[in-house]
């Protein structure tokens, strides 16, 4: 059977550097921040394009301390996307913040400009909370469109942060993802554009302060002498040696091939979907790390018949996401209003992501379209 993600066959591709350095850590017992570590975080801001890079324990951590040491807490709105992961809101929500979701651009599934500068607006005007930072979101791997999003961020003093989760590897132009915004974040979860075999995850910024404040406060917030001296409070969010020199041959192989793998993949469905379905929409100069394949069907109801012609067929695809941030139980008290959300209550119905990774064979290619076409002949 084919897998969505096939973390398999990366691993048959990698096995004996990958299981080399596992070995390597086990046999040097320098299981926390062991040299990988900074090897890791140098390699990561190289690659990306930013001065530092502060691993830690996951994504949603790496969001969590960034907003920490921008003070960011009680009485302070932070805007993000309404078509994301519940992390993206739940960063802020933990810290106290208000997290306010916006309504997002349906053709890049990305949070929509004018939709975030009115509801920064609308929250002004209602003069309870402070608008403090915009976390846009690299959705199914397409960087945010930040040339608007930092415009809007500096006309009414807001800070940007990019939730590249799903994006590292994206660009617009010559900037890479998590190069943008005043500090960028990604998660290494295993089937993240970048991946590693647990949680894992990374803050990047430009500011050596902010990089000594990151490092402080993912470790209880100790001063950089003295590890019982602690001067903040902070969390315990490391990214663990293992997984760190796990790491390094997959961050070699995503820089190698398999970025434009992924690349291959999705110019394959796009070039013969176009015209059968909605394929993604990549706008000019962007580049997607294709942390998903997201087509759009007419309704509900024509998404279930596909993937359910398409199981029959030993295909598998995932629904990312039913539902919007205004939509989660964990909000209903504060009863976000729906007429606020016309594209993302659109979206959360149409959406279908195909078998997507960076070994996924011509063959397998082959079999997901044909099966799509099928489904429209019938
Ligand atoms: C996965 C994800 C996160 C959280 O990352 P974890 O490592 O799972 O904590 C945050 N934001 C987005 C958009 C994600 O997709």
């Amino acid at each position: 059977m084919m897998e969505f993600h096939d973390l398999g066959a990366q691993y048959r591709a990698l096995q004996k550097e990958i299981d080399a350095a596992i070995a390597d850590v086990i046999a040097k017992g320098h299981f926390i921040l062991g040299e990988q570590v900074a090897d890791l975080e140098d390699k990561l801001a190289a690659f990306a394009g930013r001065k530092h890079c502060i691993s830690c324990a996951n994504g949603t951590d790496a969001l969590t301390l960034v907003l920490m040491a921008w003070g960011i807490g009680a009485g302070d709105a932070v805007f993000t996307s309404d078509f994301t992961y519940f992390a993206s809101a739940g960063s802020a929500s933990v810290l106290g913040a208000a997290a306010i979701p916006v309504d997002i651009n349906p053709r890049t599934f990305n949070i929509s400009p004018d939709a975030l500068e009115e509801a920064i607006l609308r929250v002004q005007r209602e003069g309870k909370l402070r608008p403090r930072v915009i976390i846009a979101v690299d959705l199914f791997g397409l960087p945010a469109d930040y040339p608007q999003i930092e415009a809007i961020a500096q006309k009414h003093g807001l800070l940007v942060l990019e939730d590249a989760a799903q994006g590292f590897g994206g660009s617009i132009g010559e900037r890479r993802a998590c190069s943008f915004g005043r500090a960028a974040t990604t998660s290494f979860f295993p089937p993240k554009p970048l991946g590693c075999y647990g949680d894992g995850g990374a803050v990047f910024t430009d500011s050596k302060e902010e990089d000594l404040l990151l490092r402080s406060l993912r470790a209880q917030g100790r001063s950089p002498e003295d590890k019982y001296d602690n001067r903040l409070i902070g969390m315990n969010s490391r990214l663990d040696t293992l997984q760190a020199a796990i790491l390094l041959p997959k961050l070699e192989a995503f820089t190698r091939y398999e970025l434009d793998a992924l690349n291959r993949v999705a110019e394959a469905y796009t070039r013969e979907l176009t015209g059968v379905l909605v394929t993604p929409y990549v706008p000019e100069g962007h580049r997607c790390s294709w942390a998903q394949y997201s087509i759009q069907l007419k309704d509900s109801q024509e998404r279930e018949e596909l993937r359910k012609h398409l199981k029959e067929q030993g295909i598998p695809t995932m629904v990312y996401y039913p539902r919007g941030i205004h939509q989660q139980a964990a909000y209903a008290c504060i009863g976000f209003e729906d007429r606020l959300f016309p594209h993302t209550l659109d979206v959360t119905q149409k959406v279908l992501s195909l078998p997507m990774h960076p070994y996924l064979t011509e063959d397998e290619i082959r079999k997901v379209v044909q099966g799509i076409k099928a489904f429209f002949m019938k």
